[in-house]
């Protein structure tokens, strides 16, 4: 008998059969190729049977799975409003604007119309937060993490960086402290213990190696009980006698008080800036609900420092980041604009009733096995640790989906649903399910529920 494999079709032969041949052309040929390919290697695996769906259906299959890309949109049905994996924060229309200019042309990224010659990238949200701040000057780079890596390069290079070891803290995965400050290239001296920091433990460890006096906000955990730690007031009155720098790390860019909306704990940046410490440094897209960027404000003479440093140019931002920073920012001149119009801060702040009508016309879009349930929405991307916000969430039962499956089938849908686990049930929050969402979410739910 001769071998089933050596009757295999050549791959010439499936090109020009018609229902792939027309493959060609909505798919580049170099795509078309690979999949015929693919396909003949497995059933040549298989013992070269024909693919059950025919030779066509395996190629199209293949074919729409190399050309799907990996980064789509998805609906946030977690109810986390600032979701590191599902890209934090999501931009405000004149935001969105903003960027798309900057890609559609060329724009002043670098320019001085005035003057027709080379201008500074580090011009462009320079202004606006000095304004919103009360800083004498700042610059933005690419994301908080490198605005603390260039703040110790630029300030404490070859010296020494006092922390509380209450705050060498690790930050979503991969960003932890100690390991920054090693390559900024200052030293580390660690004072005080993990709950319990005073004045005196930085007067101690303060000598004339002190560049830096650091100080971290602790982004994504609590401590309580027996605890102390020492302000950033003192902290910077000590570096100035001591005649050092104050760098203090805010993590999350919160530029209005959020306290009315039961929102507090995490330091503003303009009380940051007005504790007097010579550097703050926060992200951009967490709670100020911009793009990634790492701002630096301060003092001009640590701000020139910065800018002076070989690392600027390193971790400088990008054009999209700056044109979209700007425009968030121009925001925050009305606060309660930019409370209504920058989508972390509506979210954050919206009234429950709000989101259970919307949690209403979700469940009733998806019909008999789902319920309106009582819950609550976490603010997520490490801020405001340990407080939620009430909700409503959608709470989907099927007779005959384990939740596992069914969670696994509303994220394989189109456009992917990301729900949360709760209590052994798959829960939908509508806190972070933008209105305009809510019918294409209902749909998914329905899609996955009735497969
Ligand atoms: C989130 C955070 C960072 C890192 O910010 P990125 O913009 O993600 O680099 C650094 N420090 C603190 C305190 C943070 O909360």
């Amino acid at each position: 008998m001769t071998d089933p494999r050596r009757r295999l079709p050549s791959v010439d032969t499936l090109l020009v059969r018609p229902e792939i041949a027309a493959l060609v052309g909505p798919h580049p040929r170099s795509l078309v190729v690979r999949a015929v390919r693919d396909a003949l290697d497995q059933a040549r695996g298989a013992g070269g049977a024909e693919p059950d769906e025919g030779w066509s259906g395996a190629v199209a299959g293949r074919l729409a799975r190399a050309a799907a890309p990996s980064f789509v949109p998805v609906i946030n049905a977690t109810g986390v409003v600032l979701h590191t994996n599902l890209g934090r924060a999501t931009l405000a229309g004149p935001a969105i604007e903003a960027m798309c200019r900057a890609a559609e042309g060329y724009s002043t990224l670098e320019y001085d119309i005035g003057r027709g010659a080379r201008g500074s990238r580090h011009r462009h949200c320079r202004d606006l937060l000095v304004e919103l701040t009360g800083a004498e000057d700042a610059i933005v780079v690419n994301n908080a993490a490198g605005g603390v890596l260039l703040a110790l390069a630029a300030l404490a290079r070859d010296g020494e960086a006092i922390v509380s070891r209450g705050e060498l803290v690790e930050i979503g995965g991969s960003f932890r402290i100690p390991d920054v400050m090693a390559r900024s290239g200052a030293r580390l001296v660690e004072v005080g213990t993990t709950n319990r920091t005073h004045l005196k433990d930085y007067e101690q460890a303060l000598t004339h190696q002190t560049r830096v006096l650091l100080k971290v906000h602790r982004s994504n955990f609590q401590v309580s009980g027996f605890t102390a730690e020492v302000d950033a007031a003192e902290i910077a009155q000590l570096a100035r006698a001591g005649g050092a720098a104050s760098v203090y790390d805010v993590g999350s860019g919160l530029l209005i008080d959020l306290a009315a909306w039961g929102l507090a704990g995490e330091p503003t940046v303009p009380a940051a800036v007005a504790s007097g410490v010579d550097l703050v440094v926060c992200s951009g897209d967490k709670l100020l609900g911009g793009p990634q960027a790492g701002i630096l404000v301060g003092h001009a003479a640590a701000i020139a420092a910065c800018r002076q440093d070989p690392l600027a140019r390193a971790v400088r931002s990008d054009k999209f980041t700056l044109a979209a920073l700007e425009a968030t920012l121009a925001l925050y001149r009305d606060p309660e604009r930019a409370r209504r119009e920058i989508p972390v801060l509506r979210m954050l702040t919206e009234d429950v009733d709000s989101v259970r009508r919307r949690g209403e016309a979700l469940r009733e879009g998806v019909g008999g096995e789902a319920s309106l349930i009582e819950g609550e929405s976490e603010v997520g991307g490490g801020s405001f640790p340990g407080t939620t916000l009430k909700t409503w969430l959608v709470s989907l039962t099927s007779d005959h989906l384990k939740v596992d499956l069914l969670a696994a089938r509303l994220r394989a849908g189109d456009p992917p649903l990301i729900p949360r686990i709760h209590e052994a049930r798959v829960v939908l929050d509508p806190r972070t399910i933008f209105p305009d969402q809510v019918s294409a979410a209902a749909h998914a739910a329905r899609a996955a529920l009735d497969g």
